[in-house]
């Protein structure tokens, strides 16, 4: 619409320049005495044109795109009427709505308009040009010629153009379908299969960069080791299926309680591993103590209906300690819950000599 405006005012600056210059529209007083009003008519009607296109336009009534094509094709008329006295290759103007459909890569609507603007000239050169101004029929041939090669030129554009689209589209899909894998592939990799846990690689990787995080900003850390207790016996009597069930159901409660800055794996077959990186020790015991409860509450009536239960051991990393230590420490509060009774969680005592 900017660039409809400007040829309008492009137009009538031009007409008021040729006025000013004693330019007259010569032609068009063979037609009427009152050239100059029908000059200023095509003016207005262009302007009007112009300003009704607008109107439709911000009132957003639809075919905005047929609008814009078919108020160039309205104006390519109006424009050659007022160019043709001044200019010679006015009828270049009546190109104009093809041009407007080939910004928009509409091959429909330059076929549509391309068709008017030849029977267009057509009309105009039989009507008035060959009459009036006495133009021969090899320079209403060329334009015709021109008109049709700049359509086909157009179509090729067009095409080409669809071609682009369809293969960048194609080459945005594939890429994420790439993605969405990668995603999944890094899932896998992360995610122990059978509890939807972190694994045993992750979860190394994890503590790695939370010990360090210990030994340079002072984070608050603690292990707990799980351990469910006598889960062969439960193996053995009602089969491995089973006891992957058991299994899931553990690790779901885990997942389900542990807090947003917890990080909860798969440790190993029957053993999980919780980190907790931002509770104070009495916390961190709280929740443990809370879980193996409800671990110890679950029902499961297709094993035998009897609890299942775990032992736990529980463990404050103190700067310095590494992570060798943290583990060996953890470990032995898992060894001595085991060793007192199971079903149990047991801290790492600070004070105590740490076993070799
Ligand atoms: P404790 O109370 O001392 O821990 O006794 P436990 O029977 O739990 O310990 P043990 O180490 O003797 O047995 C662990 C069992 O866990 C043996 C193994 O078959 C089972 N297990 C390990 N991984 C899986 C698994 O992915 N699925 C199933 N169903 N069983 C597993
Ligand atoms: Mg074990
Ligand atoms: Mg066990």
């Amino acid at each position: 619409m900017n660039v409809y405006w400007a040829l309008a005012a492009i137009a009538l600056i031009g007409q008021a320049f040729c006025a000013l210059i004693g330019l007259k529209p010569e032609p068009y007083r063979a037609i009427s005495e009152q050239a100059g009003y029908l000059l200023i008519l095509c003016n207005l009607l262009i302007f009007l044109s112009v300003i009704l296109a607008e109107i439709w336009l911000r009132s957003d009534l639809g075919f905005q795109k047929q609008m814009v094509i078919g108020c160039g094709f309205l104006i390519s008329c109006l424009l050659y009427f007022v160019s043709l006295p001044y200019v010679d290759g006015a009828q270049m103007a009546l190109m104009m709505p093809a041009m407007t459909a080939l910004i928009y890569f509409d091959r429909r609507m330059l076929y549509i308009f391309g068709l008017l603007s030849l029977f267009d000239y057509a009309g105009i050169y039989f009507l008035l040009e060959r009459g009036l101004l006495s133009k021969p029929l090899t320079e209403f041939l060329m334009m015709e010629c021109i008109f049709i090669v700049f359509v086909i030129l157009a179509h090729g554009v067009i095409v080409r153009a669809h071609e682009t689209n369809e293969y960048l589209e194609q080459l945005t899909q594939s890429e994420q379908g790439l993605l969405v894998e990668r995603a999944i592939a890094d899932k896998l990799l992360k995610i122990d299969a059978l509890t939807g846990l972190y694994n045993h690689k992750t979860f190394h990787e994890y503590l790695d960069s939370l010990l360090e995080q210990c030994e340079t900003n002072g984070l608050r850390l603690q292990l707990a080791l799980f351990d469910i207790d006598n889960f062969k016996q439960v193996n053995d009597t009602y089969g491995h299926w089973i006891g992957d069930i058991v299994l899931k159901e553990v690790a779901g409660k885990i997942g389900r309680m542990i807090g947003p800055n917890d990080f909860a794996a798969r440790y190993g077959g029957e053993e999980f591993a919780i980190i907790f990186t931002d509770k104070d020790p009495d916390e961190a015991y709280a929740l443990v103590e809370d879980l193996r409860s409800d671990i110890a509450g679950l029902e499961h009536p297709y094993a035998g209906g009897r609890p299942i239960t775990v032992s736990i051991g529980l463990c404050r990393y103190r700067a310095g300690d590494g992570k060798e230590l943290l583990f060996r420490r953890t470990d032995e509060s898992l060894y001595l819950a085991k060793h007192s009774g199971k079903n149990r969680v047991v801290t790492s005592g600070e004070n105590e000599p740490v076993p070799v």
